[in-house]
């Protein structure tokens, strides 16, 4: 079991076969991969992966999330976005090119090529394939055209009020 700081690298089988929980706590700037959310590096990625083996086909899995925040370009108006992204993993274990081909469809693939396994790689490459196509704000910060504001002559010309000479000369005919 692993909680709080994350292990470098992960024994997937081992973890399979055990049911282990792998969740904790990491940041952008440890998945190299992300190198070019240059704004995002000190973001926090949460971690959440069980390890287990599926009860219907025995088949080793691991299953969970990964998120984080990232800042990126909005397509619409090219201003920074802040957008969250959750990557939902549901990988089965493999060890060859041919057990991915015989894969059911619902898993994709994990090829594990060695005991000990970069846990880095896993996450950075889950994160990148749950980013959004095209990212976009809610509603785009909106700036008011400068000087197009209506100027505020009203009150200029309250000494011409015609009511208020009306008055006048009425109060000098008593
Ligand atoms: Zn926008």
């Amino acid at each position: 079991m692993f909680s709080g700081q994350l292990p470098h690298y992960v024994e997937p089988r081992k973890l399979a076969d055990q049911g282990g929980l792998i969740s904790g706590q990491t940041t952008v700037s440890a998945l190299p991969r992300l190198g070019d959310f240059e704004h995002s590096q000190s973001q926090p990625v949460g971690v959440a992966l069980t390890f287990e083996r599926d009860a219907d086909d025995g088949q080793r899995i691991v299953h969970g999330t990964v998120s984080t925040e990232l800042v990126m370009t909005c397509q619409r108006c090219l201003e920074p976005v802040s957008c969250t992204v959750t990557a939902e993993v549901m990988l089965a274990l493999v060890w060859s090119e041919e057990e991915i081909q015989a894969l059911p469809e619902r898993y994709d693939p994990w090829l594990v090529t060695d005991d000990k396994m970069p846990l880095a790689t896993l996450l950075e490459e889950e994160l990148l394939l749950a980013l959004p196509l095209v990212a976009t704000h809610e509603q785009c910060p909106t700036r008011l055209p400068e000087g197009d504001e209506p100027e505020d002559n009203a009150s200029a010309g309250k000494a011409d009020n015609p009511f208020a000479v009306l008055a006048s000369l009425k109060g000098s005919q008593k």
